[in-house]
Protein backbone atom coordinates (compact mmCIF):
# COMPACT_ATOMS: atom_id res chain seq x y z
CA UNK A 1 0.00 0.00 0.00
CA UNK A 2 1.16 3.38 -0.75
CA UNK A 3 0.76 6.85 1.20
CA UNK A 4 -1.55 7.35 -1.83
CA UNK A 5 -4.54 4.37 -0.21
CA UNK A 6 -3.81 2.61 -3.60
CA UNK A 7 -1.84 -0.45 -3.54
CA UNK A 8 0.98 -0.69 -5.91
CA UNK A 9 -1.29 -3.38 -7.85
CA UNK A 10 -3.90 -0.83 -8.47
CA UNK A 11 -1.14 2.07 -9.18
CA UNK A 12 0.09 -0.02 -12.42
CA UNK A 13 -3.25 -1.23 -13.47
CA UNK A 14 -4.79 2.05 -13.67
CA UNK A 15 -1.35 3.84 -14.62
CA UNK A 16 -2.78 5.03 -18.03
CA UNK A 17 -5.31 6.99 -16.87
CA UNK A 18 -3.46 8.02 -13.21
CA UNK A 19 -1.08 9.89 -15.50
CA UNK A 20 -3.42 11.77 -17.03
CA UNK A 21 -2.86 15.50 -15.07
CA UNK A 22 -6.89 15.50 -14.89
CA UNK A 23 -6.77 12.20 -12.53
CA UNK A 24 -3.82 11.50 -10.63
CA UNK A 25 -3.82 9.71 -7.75
CA UNK A 26 -6.17 11.73 -6.14
CA UNK A 27 -8.71 10.88 -8.85
CA UNK A 28 -7.78 7.36 -8.59
CA UNK A 29 -9.19 7.39 -5.36
CA UNK A 30 -11.93 9.49 -6.10
CA UNK A 31 -13.13 6.65 -8.73
CA UNK A 32 -12.45 4.34 -5.74
CA UNK A 33 -14.66 5.37 -3.30
CA UNK A 34 -17.51 6.05 -5.56
CA UNK A 35 -20.75 3.67 -5.83
CA UNK A 36 -22.92 3.73 -9.72
CA UNK A 37 -25.51 1.77 -9.93
CA UNK A 38 -26.60 0.03 -13.42
CA UNK A 39 -30.20 -0.11 -13.97
CA UNK A 40 -30.83 -2.38 -16.99
CA UNK A 41 -28.24 -5.05 -18.09
CA UNK A 42 -28.66 -5.19 -22.01
CA UNK A 43 -26.36 -3.47 -24.60
CA UNK A 44 -26.28 -0.16 -22.92
CA UNK A 45 -25.62 -1.39 -19.69
CA UNK A 46 -22.68 -4.05 -20.55
CA UNK A 47 -20.59 -1.72 -22.25
CA UNK A 48 -20.92 1.17 -18.89
CA UNK A 49 -20.53 -1.77 -17.00
CA UNK A 50 -17.33 -2.97 -18.07
CA UNK A 51 -15.79 0.52 -18.71
CA UNK A 52 -16.58 1.52 -15.41
CA UNK A 53 -15.19 -1.79 -13.63
CA UNK A 54 -12.23 -0.92 -15.74
CA UNK A 55 -12.08 2.45 -14.94
CA UNK A 56 -11.45 1.55 -11.29
CA UNK A 57 -14.82 2.60 -9.75
CA UNK A 58 -15.37 1.00 -6.48
CA UNK A 59 -18.67 0.48 -6.11
CA UNK A 60 -20.97 -1.31 -8.93
CA UNK A 61 -25.12 -2.37 -8.45
CA UNK A 62 -25.85 -4.68 -11.10
CA UNK A 63 -29.82 -4.46 -11.47
CA UNK A 64 -31.66 -6.62 -13.99
CA UNK A 65 -34.79 -9.04 -13.34
CA UNK A 66 -34.04 -11.16 -16.51
CA UNK A 67 -32.40 -14.06 -18.15
CA UNK A 68 -29.80 -14.40 -20.30
CA UNK A 69 -30.96 -15.25 -23.94
CA UNK A 70 -29.90 -16.08 -27.07
CA UNK A 71 -30.71 -13.00 -28.69
CA UNK A 72 -29.46 -10.72 -26.28
CA UNK A 73 -25.74 -11.79 -27.59
CA UNK A 74 -25.30 -9.31 -30.53
CA UNK A 75 -25.19 -7.19 -27.96
CA UNK A 76 -24.84 -7.70 -24.68
CA UNK A 77 -20.93 -8.35 -24.10
CA UNK A 78 -21.17 -9.71 -20.52
CA UNK A 79 -22.74 -12.20 -21.54
CA UNK A 80 -21.17 -15.80 -23.08
CA UNK A 81 -23.26 -19.00 -24.54
CA UNK A 82 -22.50 -21.23 -21.19
CA UNK A 83 -24.60 -18.57 -19.32
CA UNK A 84 -28.14 -18.76 -21.41
CA UNK A 85 -30.34 -18.87 -19.22
CA UNK A 86 -28.36 -17.47 -16.12
CA UNK A 87 -30.44 -14.60 -14.29
CA UNK A 88 -28.29 -11.44 -15.76
CA UNK A 89 -27.52 -9.70 -12.99
CA UNK A 90 -25.39 -12.89 -11.42
CA UNK A 91 -23.91 -13.44 -14.80
CA UNK A 92 -22.99 -9.84 -14.91
CA UNK A 93 -21.43 -10.31 -11.71
CA UNK A 94 -19.44 -13.12 -12.51
CA UNK A 95 -18.06 -11.61 -15.93
CA UNK A 96 -17.12 -8.54 -13.82
CA UNK A 97 -15.34 -10.06 -11.20
CA UNK A 98 -13.59 -12.44 -13.37
CA UNK A 99 -12.45 -8.98 -15.96
CA UNK A 100 -11.55 -6.63 -12.30
CA UNK A 101 -11.26 -8.83 -8.59
CA UNK A 102 -10.92 -5.55 -7.00
CA UNK A 103 -14.65 -3.95 -7.55
CA UNK A 104 -17.59 -4.71 -4.78
CA UNK A 105 -20.46 -5.99 -6.86
CA UNK A 106 -24.06 -5.18 -5.85
CA UNK A 107 -26.75 -7.51 -7.53
CA UNK A 108 -30.60 -6.90 -7.58
CA UNK A 109 -32.87 -9.66 -9.90
CA UNK A 110 -35.63 -8.22 -8.90
CA UNK A 111 -37.43 -4.99 -11.08
CA UNK A 112 -36.81 -1.18 -9.72
CA UNK A 113 -39.93 -0.17 -8.70
CA UNK A 114 -41.39 2.57 -6.73
CA UNK A 115 -41.22 0.43 -3.51
CA UNK A 116 -38.04 -0.62 -3.68
CA UNK A 117 -36.07 2.21 -5.87
CA UNK A 118 -35.82 4.74 -3.09
CA UNK A 119 -34.15 2.43 -0.41
CA UNK A 120 -31.65 1.40 -3.30
CA UNK A 121 -30.92 4.62 -5.12
CA UNK A 122 -29.73 6.15 -1.91
CA UNK A 123 -26.62 3.81 -1.26
CA UNK A 124 -25.48 4.94 -4.90
CA UNK A 125 -24.05 8.27 -5.93
CA UNK A 126 -25.47 8.02 -9.61
CA UNK A 127 -27.93 6.09 -11.69
CA UNK A 128 -26.96 4.55 -15.25
CA UNK A 129 -29.86 4.47 -16.76
CA UNK A 130 -29.44 1.46 -19.29
CA UNK A 131 -33.35 0.16 -18.90
CA UNK A 132 -35.34 -0.78 -22.43
CA UNK A 133 -38.68 0.87 -21.68
CA UNK A 134 -39.94 3.87 -20.94
CA UNK A 135 -41.87 3.26 -18.25
CA UNK A 136 -38.34 2.17 -16.30
CA UNK A 137 -37.15 5.21 -17.38
CA UNK A 138 -39.86 7.72 -15.94
CA UNK A 139 -39.40 5.78 -12.79
CA UNK A 140 -35.82 6.37 -12.48
CA UNK A 141 -36.00 9.37 -13.43
CA UNK A 142 -38.71 10.83 -10.78
CA UNK A 143 -36.96 8.99 -8.04
CA UNK A 144 -33.46 10.79 -8.95
CA UNK A 145 -35.31 13.77 -9.25
CA UNK A 146 -36.66 13.48 -6.25
CA UNK A 147 -33.34 12.54 -4.37
CA UNK A 148 -31.37 14.79 -6.51
CA UNK A 149 -29.13 11.90 -8.06
CA UNK A 150 -27.60 12.58 -11.74
CA UNK A 151 -29.61 9.87 -13.80
CA UNK A 152 -27.48 9.41 -16.95
CA UNK A 153 -29.79 8.62 -19.48
CA UNK A 154 -29.48 6.30 -22.54
CA UNK A 155 -31.37 4.63 -25.36
CA UNK A 156 -30.67 2.69 -28.27
CA UNK A 157 -33.04 1.62 -31.21
CA UNK A 158 -32.42 0.62 -35.16
CA UNK A 159 -29.04 2.87 -35.95
CA UNK A 160 -29.63 5.23 -33.71
CA UNK A 161 -28.95 6.00 -29.71
CA UNK A 162 -29.52 9.14 -27.24
CA UNK A 163 -28.24 10.21 -24.36
CA UNK A 164 -28.16 12.84 -21.79
CA UNK A 165 -27.58 13.29 -17.86
CA UNK A 166 -30.74 14.65 -15.51
CA UNK A 167 -31.47 15.89 -12.68
CA UNK A 168 -27.65 17.13 -12.29
CA UNK A 169 -27.13 20.62 -11.29
CA UNK A 170 -29.25 23.28 -12.70
CA UNK A 171 -30.18 21.00 -15.44
CA UNK A 172 -33.63 18.89 -16.34
CA UNK A 173 -35.53 15.66 -15.77
CA UNK A 174 -36.68 13.93 -18.47
CA UNK A 175 -40.42 15.13 -17.61
CA UNK A 176 -39.21 18.71 -18.61
CA UNK A 177 -38.07 17.72 -22.24
CA UNK A 178 -41.09 14.82 -22.41
CA UNK A 179 -43.63 15.34 -19.74
CA UNK A 180 -44.97 11.67 -20.41
CA UNK A 181 -43.70 8.29 -21.48
CA UNK A 182 -44.54 8.00 -25.40
CA UNK A 183 -46.97 4.79 -25.84
CA UNK A 184 -44.80 2.73 -27.48
CA UNK A 185 -42.02 0.27 -25.55
CA UNK A 186 -38.50 -0.27 -26.86
CA UNK A 187 -38.64 -3.80 -25.96
CA UNK A 188 -37.70 -6.17 -28.40
CA UNK A 189 -36.76 -3.16 -31.17
CA UNK A 190 -34.43 -4.06 -33.01
CA UNK A 191 -30.92 -2.48 -32.92
CA UNK A 192 -27.64 -2.77 -34.00
CA UNK A 193 -25.16 -3.72 -31.31
CA UNK A 194 -22.53 -1.20 -31.89
CA UNK A 195 -25.14 2.13 -30.98
CA UNK A 196 -25.81 0.23 -27.65
CA UNK A 197 -22.05 -0.01 -27.66
CA UNK A 198 -21.45 3.67 -28.21
CA UNK A 199 -24.29 4.85 -25.93
CA UNK A 200 -23.27 2.77 -22.91
CA UNK A 201 -19.34 3.81 -22.69
CA UNK A 202 -20.68 7.36 -23.14
CA UNK A 203 -22.93 6.93 -20.42
CA UNK A 204 -19.68 5.25 -18.58
CA UNK A 205 -17.83 8.21 -20.07
CA UNK A 206 -20.21 10.81 -18.27
CA UNK A 207 -20.53 9.06 -14.98
CA UNK A 208 -15.98 9.49 -15.17
CA UNK A 209 -16.62 12.81 -15.79
CA UNK A 210 -19.35 13.96 -12.62
CA UNK A 211 -17.20 11.79 -10.32
CA UNK A 212 -14.14 13.42 -11.15
CA UNK A 213 -15.37 16.81 -11.36
CA UNK A 214 -14.07 17.04 -14.91
CA UNK A 215 -15.38 18.61 -18.31
CA UNK A 216 -18.87 19.37 -19.39
CA UNK A 217 -21.20 17.48 -18.60
CA UNK A 218 -24.33 16.66 -20.42
CA UNK A 219 -27.15 17.99 -18.48
CA UNK A 220 -27.67 21.20 -20.69
CA UNK A 221 -27.85 18.85 -23.73
CA UNK A 222 -28.94 15.52 -25.42
CA UNK A 223 -26.72 13.95 -28.06
CA UNK A 224 -27.94 11.70 -30.54
CA UNK A 225 -26.09 8.93 -32.75
CA UNK A 226 -26.49 8.04 -35.98
CA UNK A 227 -24.47 4.72 -36.36
CA UNK A 228 -25.17 4.79 -40.56
CA UNK A 229 -23.81 8.61 -41.19
CA UNK A 230 -21.57 9.04 -38.14
CA UNK A 231 -22.94 11.85 -36.98
CA UNK A 232 -23.71 13.30 -33.35
CA UNK A 233 -26.16 15.80 -33.15
CA UNK A 234 -26.58 18.18 -30.21
CA UNK A 235 -29.64 19.59 -29.08
CA UNK A 236 -29.64 21.85 -25.91
CA UNK A 237 -32.30 21.03 -23.12
CA UNK A 238 -33.12 23.36 -20.20
CA UNK A 239 -35.37 23.02 -16.97
CA UNK A 240 -39.20 23.41 -17.67
CA UNK A 241 -39.61 25.47 -14.93
CA UNK A 242 -43.98 24.63 -14.59
CA UNK A 243 -42.33 20.90 -14.47
CA UNK A 244 -44.80 19.14 -11.49
CA UNK A 245 -41.03 16.58 -10.50
CA UNK A 246 -38.69 18.75 -10.62
CA UNK A 247 -39.23 22.53 -10.84
ZN1 LIG B 1 -38.40 18.24 -14.67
Amino acid sequence: MKSSGLHSEALERYSRQINLPEIGEHGQRLLKKAAVLIVGLGGLGSSAAFYLAAAGVGRLGLMDHDMVQPTNLNRQILYSVEVLGQPKAIAAKDSIKAFNPHIVLETYTHPFSTENGPEICDNYDLVIDATDNFNSKYLINDLCAALKKPDIYGTASGFEGRITVLSFKQGPCLRCLFPEPAKSSQESNPVLGTVTGVIGSLQANEAVKIILGIGDVLNDRLVTFNAKTTTFTEYTIAKNQNCPICK
